[in-house]
């Protein structure tokens, strides 16, 4: 029987999570769960979310079609600090129940080591469905420049975006290995960071 171990991915925002995901993916073959992604298909797809999101924002939530409609949502978001709880206590249990059925379709599938990345792996409860929690750092700044960039965002907006998240502190409390983003080579961590899932194993 192939246990498999399900790696979490954390980092805050621009620290580089997902550009470290597409090399483990690219270098080691190693599967990977995108939870934002994820979160977003599943606030269409899952019956249980959409009742629960109709309920509590109102049926103008989805639109005539069935997508997600994000100005009614986004609304719903800024009129109050609790509305954020609110939609996080509908979707992220969903979210995780998913890692869960989707690890184990992987490790039917032969697979070894699992990935999945998200950037509040911690706050929206993610560990207890990962065995082991890796998280990228990179120096504030460097992250700001890097999700600027890439968002075509302001500072301000990014640094709204950081505020909100834990720190780099925090969420090494909850880690097992850390990779460093700043410029260094990756390669040679990710190789180490091989070495100690293969221990795991
Ligand atoms: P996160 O998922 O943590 O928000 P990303 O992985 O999207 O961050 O990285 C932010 C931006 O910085 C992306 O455009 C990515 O391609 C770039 N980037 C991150 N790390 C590196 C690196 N080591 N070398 C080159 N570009 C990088």
């Amino acid at each position: 029987m192939n246990s498999g171990l399900v790696c979490g991915l954390t980092g805050g925002i621009g620290s580089g999570k997902s550009y470290v995901a597409r090399l483990l993916h690219t270098l080691y073959n190693i599967p990977v769960y995108d939870c934002d992604r994820e979160a977003r298909r599943l606030m269409v797809e899952s019956d249980t979310i959409r009742r629960r999101l109709a309920a509590l924002i109102g049926p103008e939530a989805y639109t005539a079609d069935g997508q997600l409609c994000k100005p009614v949502i986004a609304r719903y978001l800024f009129a109050s600090p609790q509305h954020a709880t609110q939609v996080n206590a509908i979707v992220h249990p969903a979210v995780k129940a998913d890692i869960r059925s989707w690890a184990e379709q992987q490790r039917q599938a032969g697979a070894s080591y699992m990935l999945v990345e998200s950037a509040i792996l911690v706050e929206a409860g993610f560990l207890d469905a990962v065995d082991f929690v890796v998280a990228v750092e990179a120096p504030e700044e460097l992250r700001l420049e890097r999700a600027m960039q890439r968002d075509n965002s302001t500072a301000q907006q990014t640094r709204q975006r950081m505020d909100s998240q834990l720190t780099d502190a925090q969420r090494r409390a909850h880690s097992h290995f850390i990779i460093t983003n700043d410029g260094q080579p990756l390669q040679p961590q990710l190789q180490a960071l091989m070495q100690q899932l293969q221990a795991r194993l």
